[in-house]
């Protein structure tokens, strides 16, 4: 060691202790969506309470953990309310209504009171004995946002996979930063991540993207997701159709960059053809039939035109949208429960 250099900086394995404790210093929230959970919510929150404990002993990490309800039609928000606050603090926060995961997690972001902010479902599919693991680096290591992706998707659907692959496909064509396939919603980010997380002014919120696209430093862990386990999944079709296309105009202009290259393309076809019709007529002087050729042409046209126009109107749709700067979401309700038998978990 060199003298001046301060002894508590560096443990037997070289590691950044004194920043590490720095670091477990600014506390842990979870933030977890809730929508239709109320069958295993009781069930998770005891695994989280034992979570909690492990941090706690580990690195004397402070947790809490805000439950976002929203807009449950079943008891959810009614069994969040009850569950104790077994050395953690727990928020509670109603939604008015139904506004969406993506509306849910910002809820989440922006009333969570401790540093670091980490980002789980509540269906039990993201498993709480990860959560040790991400922390860890970040408060070991110093990573900023720890995301998780799903190790293989064999469980989803062979049409799921394939439209998952297409989507990220598109969003990563020609941009010059790259969001990664098949990461998923659970993830940590360190305080700095978060509180950059939480400048981004846009209402349409696609949080993998964003969490990606702030940069600093970034780890992916492959995980196996659980089955979910109880309920069904509120994905279908439709919302996941809605989810990909705000993620695409959020993100990429590749869908008007394909509508410029099948103009060029069309425009190109249309000029040989014309070529090729004029040297029929003018060289071999034969009548051309215009009639197919005509309708075909008009149709192929018109078709093309009017998808470009739709992918113009989503992109529109989202100035709109963004200009009306309306809230994201509105808090019915709110509650805080102080942890107890703090001594006991430490
Ligand atoms: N969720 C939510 N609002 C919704 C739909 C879902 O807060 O409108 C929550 C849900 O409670 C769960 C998470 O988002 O904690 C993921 O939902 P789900 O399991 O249905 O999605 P999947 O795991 O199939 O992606
Ligand atoms: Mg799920």
């Amino acid at each position: 060691m060199t003298p001046g250099e301060p002894a508590l900086r560096q443990d037997a394995g070289g590691r950044n202790r004194a920043s590490a404790a720095e670091r477990a210093a600014a506390g842990l929230s979870i933030v977890m969506p809730v929508y239709n959970e109320a069958g295993g919510l009781a069930a998770l929150h005891a695994r989280i309470v034992g979570v909690a404990r492990a941090l706690k002993a580990r690195w004397g990490l402070a947790c809490e953990v805000v439950y976002v309800d929203d807009g449950s039609r079943d008891r959810s928000l009614a069994i969040a309310s009850t569950l104790p606050a077994d050395g953690l603090d727990v928020q509670v926060i109603a939604l008015s209504r139904n506004f969406g995961k993506e509306a849910a997690l910002l809820a989440g972001l922006e009333h969570a009171r401790l540093g670091a902010v980490l980002f789980m479902d509540s269906d039990g599919q993201h498993p709480p004995a990860m959560v040790e693991r991400l922390a860890g680096h970040w408060i070991d290591d110093g990573y900023d946002v720890i995301y998780t992706a799903k190790a293989h998707r064999k469980a989803e659907s062979f049409l799921r996979r394939s439209f998952g692959r297409a989507f990220y496909t598109l969003i990563n064509w020609g941009s010059r930063h790259k969001i990664p396939e098949d990461a998923g919603d659970f993830r940590l980010l360190s305080p700095r991540a978060a509180s950059a997380l939480r400048q981004l002014p846009e209402r349409n919120r696609f949080f993998k993207g964003l969490a990606s696209w702030i940069g600093f430093r970034q780890l992916r862990i492959d995980y196996e997701p659980a089955a979910r386990e109880h309920g069904t999944s509120s994905w279908n079709f439709g919302a996941l159709l809605g989810l990909s296309i705000e993620g695409l105009t959020a993100f990429s202009v590749a869908p008007l960059r394909i509508a410029s290259l099948l103009g060029l393309l069309l425009a190109a076809t249309a000029l040989l053809f014309g070529v090729y019709i004029l040297t029929e007529v003018l060289v071999f002087g034969t009548d051309v039939p215009g009639y197919p050729s005509l309708v075909v042409g008009l149709m192929v046209i018109g078709g093309v035109q009017l998808i470009m126009i739709g992918v113009m109107g989503e992109y529109i749709a989202k100035i709109l949208s963004e200009t009306k700067g309306r809230p994201v979401y509105f808090v019915a309700e709110h509650s805080l429960t102080r942890a107890t038998s703090d001594a006991a978990a430490a």
